[in-house]
């Protein structure tokens, strides 16, 4: 800090600078009316002076003696307060006189002294007058020199005041604020540690020190805040790196959907579901259009919006990336914003989850394939197969629709299986089935392994016509009654006895149904085999 900056010297300065400033204009004051003071007190011991030589004078006047009068101007000029006197005589009747009897240094442009000399022996005759001119000089030179005498002690009264005043501030103003601004210099305001208490004279009660007192009362309130943030900052930052990591690297996908169901935040493992081999972005972030059944999801999406609803939904999609088909479980959870209060429905934000079940799921279908379907010929079990003939002939009574029910049974096939072996039975078994299921429609009819072999065929259709099914039935004959290779250089054939019942006419219950369809194969195979027979005719010759 340079010297000039500094609070003492500058109070010190200050206070001579006005000192030097009310010195002058006091010292001018004073010399002004020391100057009109001597002048008056001058004039009155010259005046006390002339009436001290006035009778003299007046001797010196009457007899007209210059010599003496000259002694007399003589003697009155060695006084100090004299600067020039003079004796006239010969007083003219208006009072003036224009004879010097004696005179010495008379400037008449001065005011004098004048006193009148009268008559030694006659009263109220004035024969001269007597003149002496104050010295102003020499009183001004004394004012003068008392004015810089006066000046030179306050001058001198003033610097050393000033030199006082600026040690006390400096020892009771300056060195605390500078100690203080010391301290605070010290303070690194991220490291509470360097907040320690300003230190004071303890005892002392004047302003600096309870300054220090208030700074410190609000320095230590200050360091319990910075420290319980700092503590709190760090407690969250950890926690925001734990939350990331688990989010970074959590197995499932998650992210989440603004009201419009876009994607606004999502994490790696999301990205990898629905990212293709060799392509970088996702390509659409509007997560519905990402998966197959977007109308259902839309439709969960908006349910789960609303506060009606449970917060959390759980959907399995199937999902087709690039050529693969990958099944994901998605649990998606309202977010309740706790920042906005009130919102509306659509406003939610929706967390979204994700894990690939595509192993699990193929699992599933495996075993309920498995659980359904006879495993030699993949066609419908029995037991799956009557639960879907049950609903097949529900739906057919509800919608005045029919249910053509053929069962087939091989003819003479245990033959087969003592002849060629059970392998080649089972080749025989599979062949048929693979025929039956070209010659119907696999999303639409019913086939399914009874048992052995043994075979039921149902079709669900608007309008029986019984000759189309007729035909239907010998083109399945024709079709099964086919050479099958069991081997390279063997083949077999085995015919076929169809039993066929339409339901609801021939029974409303699937039971009634089964029972008339099996009476027909019954006695198809009584009457010779390789035909068909329909219940209604058989139903007409009873
Ligand atoms: P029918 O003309 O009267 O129908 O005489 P069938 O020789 O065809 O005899 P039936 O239908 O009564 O018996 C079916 C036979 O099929 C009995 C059983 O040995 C055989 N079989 C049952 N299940 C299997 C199988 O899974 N594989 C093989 N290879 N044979 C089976
Ligand atoms: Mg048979």
């Amino acid at each position: 800090m340079k010297i000039s900056q500094k609070l003492y010297i500058r109070v010190a300065l200050s206070i001579a600078i006005v000192a030097v400033v009310v010195s002058i204009f006091f010292s001018i004051l004073s010399y002004y009316s020391s100057l009109k003071e001597k002048k008056n007190t001058n004039h009155l011991l010259v005046q006390q002076l002339a009436q001290t030589m006035e009778k003299t004078a007046a001797i010196a006047a009457y007899l007209n003696d210059h010599e003496l009068s000259q002694e007399i101007i003589n003697g009155l000029l060695r006084n100090d307060l004299v600067q020039g006197a003079s004796i006239e005589g010969e007083v003219n009747p208006q009072g003036e006189t224009d004879l010097f009897i004696a005179s010495g240094s008379i400037n008449k442009q001065k005011e004098a002294v004048s006193i009148k000399l009268i008559h030694p022996f006659i009263e109220e005759t004035i024969i001269g007058i007597l003149s002496i001119y104050p010295d102003d000089n020499f009183i001004q030179q004394q004012a003068q020199s008392s004015l810089e005498k006066e000046f030179l002690l306050m001058l001198i009264h003033s610097i050393i005041i000033a030199f006082f005043v600026s040690l006390v501030v400096r020892k009771w103003l300056t060195q605390p604020i500078q100690s203080l601004t010391d301290s605070f210099a010290a303070i690194d305001p991220t490291a509470p540690e360097t907040m320690k208490m300003l230190a004071f004279k303890q005892g002392k009660r004047d302003e600096i020190s309870r300054l220090t007192q208030g700074i410190n009362a609000l320095m230590h309130e200050l360091q319990l805040t910075i420290s319980n943030e700092q503590e709190l900052r760090k407690k969250t930052q950890e926690l925001e790196a734990k939350f990331r990591l688990i989010f970074e690297q959590a197995s499932a996908g998650i992210c989440l959907l603004d009201e419009k169901n876009n994607i606004t935040t999502f994490n790696p493992a999301f990205k990898h579901y629905f990212t293709m081999p060799g392509e970088e972005e996702l390509s659409s972030l509007h997560f519905p259009s990402l998966l197959n059944n977007v109308e259902e999801l839309q439709a969960l999406l908006i349910d789960i919006r609303s506060e009606k609803n449970p917060p959390q939904a759980t959907l399995d999609i199937e999902c087709k990336v690039g050529h693969r088909t990958i099944w994901l479980h998605c649990l998606f959870v309202r977010l309740a914003d706790q920042r906005k209060i009130q919102r509306d429905a659509h406003e939610h934000l929706i967390e979204v989850i994700l894990h690939d079940v595509t192993e699990r799921a193929e699992r599933e279908f495996q075993t309920r394939f498995e659980a359904d379907h006879d495993p030699l010929t993949d066609l419908l079990n029995r037991r799956a197969g009557e639960k879907r003939l049950k609903k097949a002939l529900r739906d057919c009574i509800k919608h005045r629709h029919y249910l053509v029910l053929m069962m087939i049974d091989l003819d003479k096939f245990k033959p087969i299986n003592d002849t060629y072996g059970h392998e080649a039975g089972d080749k025989v078994l599979t062949t048929t089935a693979q025929r039956l299921k070209k010659h119907f429609n696999q999303e639409t009819d019913i086939c399914i392994r009874l048992g052995g072999d043994e075979f039921i065929v149902a079709q669900q259709i608007k309008t029986y016509d019984k000759a189309t099914s007729n035909g239907q039935a010998l083109a399945m004959l024709n079709e099964i009654k086919q050479d099958i290779y069991i081997s390279e250089d063997i083949k077999c054939a085995v015919g076929a006895s169809i039993g066929i019942a339409v339901g609801p006419n021939d029974g409303d219950e699937l039971i009634e149904l089964m029972l008339n369809v099996d009476k027909m194969l019954y006695h198809v195979k009584e009457t010779g085999r390789g035909k068909i027979a329909f219940y209604d005719e058989f139903k007409a010759n009873k």
